[in-house]
């Protein structure tokens, strides 16, 4: 990936970065004291039985939500860091170069596709 390629790519991530941001302060607190810095606080709708359990059901989704937010917004920033200090592209296993045909399917992959097939719930 030429220098060219990684700017525009950091610049993109960015932009994702404050998308992703907006998107969370849209129905989530930021609290440092928690592992991922971001709470949902409980909606409230009424105390009947029917907005209890709208409640609920909010809730559990906004926390997904929050969660696969968190999660792409930890991968982007890792993948910002790796590109600061040169080393983006390689595989955190094993530390061979990524195909450039996954970066660009997927330019936050951490690992090369060996290693990803070994670790079926990571990128
Ligand atoms: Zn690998």
């Amino acid at each position: 990936m030429t220098k060219d390629e990684q700017q525009k790519l950091l610049e993109s991530l960015r932009k994702e970065e404050n998308e992703i941001l907006s998107e969370l302060a849209a129905f989530a607190k930021k609290d440092p004291n928690t592992e991922d810095g971001f709470i949902v606080p409980f909606p409230n709708e009424g105390s009947g039985i029917d907005e209890n359990a709208r409640e609920i059901e909010e809730f559990e989704r906004l926390n997904i939500l929050k969660n696969n937010l968190v999660t792409r917004l930890r991968d982007i920033r890792s993948t910002i860091e790796k590109i600061k200090e040169g080393t983006y592209g390689q595989c955190e296993t094993c530390s061979v170069e990524i195909a450039p045909t996954r970066l660009k399917v997927m330019p936050v992959a951490k690992f090369c596709m060996d290693c990803a097939r070994q670790k079926p719930r990571s990128a």
